[in-house]
């Protein structure tokens, strides 16, 4: 059965999968060992041309965005064949780099909120490997407190000119377009006056910085936006209703880091530690006799994986089935944040001496580089304290933080970056 037939007809499970085996094995590159997360390229920028090549063979044979409604070129299947299809192309070359935010978060929401011209013009071009997308969310002043968004939009006619700086921002310098929340109403309260533009990321008016990290990658940018016009057709949502339609990017992102996602293709970045496992399964062959201490922590790492898939899996199911409300998203959310943060540890105490100081080309030097980054899984996605305050508030129904700044307008309140608050005649 080709492509276009599939879709036409309901292809049963097995069919489907026996299917998706036979392409993935005569069409994907086997990885031989390789990093599923950087596959075979040899640097960032050949990560991006190699991602947006299999994401539009992936397309052409119709294996593209199997979750998303067909008439906006997905297939309208349920999640168990993106599962299927995942279980059988372990081991080959995927298009990671589109999941998260592109295919994970940022498409979900233009689903959820976008006019029918914006799914036409958006999600299609995205499935085909054509559009990158980042987020544009955090600023200096914090990522937390997102509502508090300082970066501005001013309406001007047919367009909003913005200015501003986002920071935190994951492989803008790689990204194709970006959805950006601004302030573009500063009389009401905070919730009340933000907006969502989708923003062209190279154009004039936008300036990327490439932030090094300590662990010597260059993942993270800052960009300053000086007048950039943006059409009001590229707003997600309505004007002033920004808050809607960012709750929503932050529920598709928990979902996605939480390792629940219908939309994610391949291993799920929430096994991005996967490569520590390897490692691990290395060293437990390497390391000699029986140390006891060595085989507890193996045995931790088993069951912290075991009990999170568990979780996920459960998770998933209750807020699909309308069990559980969607903010118990966050749950899979810390507990991956945990997971992380402990396996890097573990890692890192199992291999001693040889992760902080190996052979070229040992790949045991890649448990001491990511446990430099360990903090990382508890701050990107939202992190696992404001994970704790969703839980508690949203899910067990606990009393809310107390806020002093909800019911004023914008304006008035106190920022630790006043000086960017425009006076009334600017906007
Ligand atoms: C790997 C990674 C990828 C990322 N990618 C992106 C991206 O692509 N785009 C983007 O916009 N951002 C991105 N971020 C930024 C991320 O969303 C922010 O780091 C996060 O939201 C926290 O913001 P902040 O670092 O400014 O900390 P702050 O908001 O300044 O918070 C500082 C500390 O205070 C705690 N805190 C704050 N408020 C509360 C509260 N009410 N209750 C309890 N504790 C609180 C926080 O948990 C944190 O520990 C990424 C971060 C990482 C690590």
């Amino acid at each position: 059965m080709g492509a276009r037939e599939a879709q036409s007809t309901l292809e049963a499970l097995a069919v489907f999968r026996a299917r998706a085996r036979a392409w993935v094995h005569d069409n994907l590159e086997p990885l031989n060992g390789a990093d599923p997360f950087m596959g075979h390229a040899n640097d960032d920028a050949d990560q991006v041309v190699r991602a947006k090549a299999i994401q539009r063979k992936l397309w052409d044979a119709g294996f593209a965005g199997l979750c998303f409604p067909t008439e906006y070129g997905g297939r309208s299947l349920s999640s168990e064949y993106q599962v299927a299809f995942n279980e059988e192309s372990r081991g080959y070359e995927l298009p990671l780099l589109f999941n998260t935010p592109t295919l994970t978060i940022i498409m979900p929401t233009i689903l959820d909120f976008g006019t029918e011209e914006q799914k036409q013009r958006f999600i299609p071009a995205a499935l085909r490997g054509e559009e990158l997308w980042v987020q544009f969310l955090s600023e200096p002043t914090g990522g937390s407190d997102l509502a508090g968004a300082l970066t501005r939009a001013t309406r001007d006619g047919d367009v909003f000119i913005l200015n501003g700086s986002k920071v935190w921002s994951t492989y803008a310098w790689k990204s194709d377009y970006a959805v950006c929340v601004c302030r573009t109403d500063w009389d009401v309260p905070k919730h009340r006056g933000l907006s969502v533009l989708m923003v062209k990321v190279h154009q004039p008016g936008i300036t990327i910085d490439q932030i090094k990290h300590v662990d010597g990658t260059e993942e993270f940018c800052q960009e300053f936006f000086d007048d950039v016009p943006v059409p009001i057709d590229q707003v997600l949502g309505e004007v002033d209703d920004g808050w809607t339609v960012t709750s929503r990017l932050l529920f598709h992102e928990r979902s996605s880091v939480g390792g629940s996602s219908p939309y994610e293709v391949g291993p799920r970045s929430s096994e991005r530690r996967g490569g520590q496992f390897d490692a691990l399964a290395t060293l437990q062959r390497s390391v000699q006799g029986e140390d006891p201490r060595i085989r507890q922590l193996i045995g931790e790492a088993r069951v912290l994986t075991r009990v999170h898939q568990a979780l996920v899996r459960r998770i998933g199911t209750s807020i699909r089935s309308g069990r559980l409300p969607a903010p118990a998203g966050s749950i899979p959310r810390l507990s991956n944040g945990m997971l992380g943060v402990r396996m890097s540890a573990i890692a890192l105490e199992i291999g001693g001496d040889r992760t902080v100081a190996w052979e070229e080309g040992d790949p045991i030097g890649d448990i001491g580089v990511a446990y430099l980054g360990r903090q990382g899984f508890c701050l990107g996605g939202g992190t696992t304290e404001i994970a704790r305050n969703i839980i508690s508030e949203r899910v067990l129904g606990m009393p809310r933080e107390p806020s002093q700044d909800v019911d004023r307008p914008f304006r008035e309140v106190q920022t630790n970056a006043t000086n960017t608050t425009p006076t009334a005649a600017e906007g």
